[in-house]
């Protein structure tokens, strides 16, 4: 039986581990829309390549691009908002929303109001949006799957069991490639060196929120919103090996913790064929030559970034659009040279200290918050 599927990221790191495993399994599914930012023609290529229906680019700029490199196909191509937003309200079983940052928010809302099945890499967009994106799943009675590696493991340890009966809910983090850096380290160090992630390979925004810790604090906010225990049930720990993903502990003192190799195509698989399980060609965990795992409380000190997070989910309403708009500014001025390591989670601080926006009720309201926000953040960097 084939099944249906569109991939909004198409182009990005969870794009190339989605379409990897799909080339593996090519005749069981039909590939509908496919899009990126602006990497026209390598979308072109995967268009051609899995036979879709439509590509569409985000940026309209890059339309004509993408056009010239479909001429001679019968595959569709858009350009613009309007046309990811259309693209992703196309009928299909399985969307994966993998476009990064709350750019993805409003293509994301539009595939999970189709009522069918979502698998969510985009986590910017849930934690901007939080309870406008958690109903507009109810009201649609949508199937939302946790790509993300951390979630997808709480996921996986939940089945099968009840939410009271959670004691705690504990998130891993690697952290990152700064993790032994004293503060005068942390200030020096360059775009290069942050986005050398010692266990994951992945797109460039990620691996600074890795660095700084804001991808934990971004997951904190994602995880209460996907299984809600309450904030206080939540916990972050630092694993730097990367084998387990996260763990529940439950109230009779069982820990169940999902391990796996430090690649996305194990969640992503789980997500494809939930509730079945697919082949992936990953390398197995070998654990004999992994040895030990080791576990360190967060430093808050030199990464205050957890902190920021959880004060920004303990506020609640428009607070975590805001943090997230903050951090998407900062970090795409620190990769542009513009400001320093350090500065990205103060710059962040500075706009939480400066705009407590109320409860957004709507999509629209999520976008207006996002908006005011990047453009206080933007306004902190001419001071930073
Ligand atoms: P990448 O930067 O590698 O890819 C991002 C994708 O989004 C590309 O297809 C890009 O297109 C597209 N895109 C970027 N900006 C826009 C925009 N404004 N409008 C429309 N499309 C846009 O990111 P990743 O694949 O690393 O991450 C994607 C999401 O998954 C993020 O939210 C990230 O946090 C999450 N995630 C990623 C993990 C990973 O291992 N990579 C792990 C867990 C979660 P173009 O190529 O044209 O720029
Ligand atoms: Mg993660």
């Amino acid at each position: 039986m084939t099944r249906s599927i569109s991939l909004l990221g198409a182009t990005g790191s969870i794009g190339d581990s989605t379409l990897d495993l799909i080339r593996g399994d090519r005749d069981s599914w039909n590939v509908v829309a496919l899009s990126a930012n602006c990497s026209a023609e390598k979308l072109a290529k995967l268009a051609i390549e899995f036979d879709a229906e439509i590509a569409v680019v985000g940026d309209e700029a890059c339309l004509p691009e993408l056009r010239q490199h479909l001429s001679g196909t019968s595959i569709e191509a858009a350009g613009g908002q309007q046309a990811l937003c259309d693209a992703a309200a196309r009928p299909v079983d399985i969307t994966v929303a993998a476009i990064v940052g709350c750019a993805g928010l409003a293509p994301t809302m539009r595939a999970i109001e189709q009522g069918n099945t979502v698998a969510l890499a985009n986590k910017e967009a849930l934690v901007s949006a939080g309870e406008v994106m958690t109903a507009k799943v109810a009201e649609h009675g949508t199937t939302l799957l946790p790509v993300d590696s951390e979630h997808n493991a709480i996921f996986q340890c939940l089945t099968g069991n009840d939410l009271d009966d959670v004691r705690w809910i504990t998130l891993t983090a690697s952290g990152g490639p700064l993790r032994t850096k004293s503060l005068a380290e942390l200030e020096a160090t360059t775009p290069a060196e942050a986005v050398a992630h010692p266990n994951w390979s992945m797109g460039a925004k990620i691996s600074v929120d890795s660095a700084t810790m804001m991808n934990k604090g971004l997951e904190f906010i994602e995880a209460f919103h996907l299984f809600p225990v309450g904030l206080d049930r939540l916990r972050i720990i630092v694993h730097p090996q990367s084998v387990i993903h996260s763990m529940v502990e439950y109230r009779d003192g069982s820990t169940l913790a999902q391990l796996g190799p430090s690649d996305m195509r194990v969640p992503i698989a789980s997500t494809l064929a939930w509730p079945a399980r697919m082949d992936t060609n990953c390398r197995p965990l070998d654990l004999a030559s992994i040895g030990e795992l080791s576990f360190f409380s967060p430093d808050e000190e030199r990464f205050p970034a957890t902190r920021l997070a959880r004060e920004a989910a303990h506020a609640g309403g428009g607070t975590p659009a805001v943090l997230n708009a903050a951090n998407e500014v900062a970090v795409a001025a620190f990769l542009a040279g513009q400001v320093k390591f350090t500065q990205i989670s103060a710059i962040s601080a500075r706009t939480l200290d400066n705009y407590a926006p109320p409860a957004p009720n709507s999509l629209d309201d999520v976008l207006a918050v996002d908006a005011e926000a990047r453009a206080r953040a933007s306004e902190m960097l001419e001071i930073a």
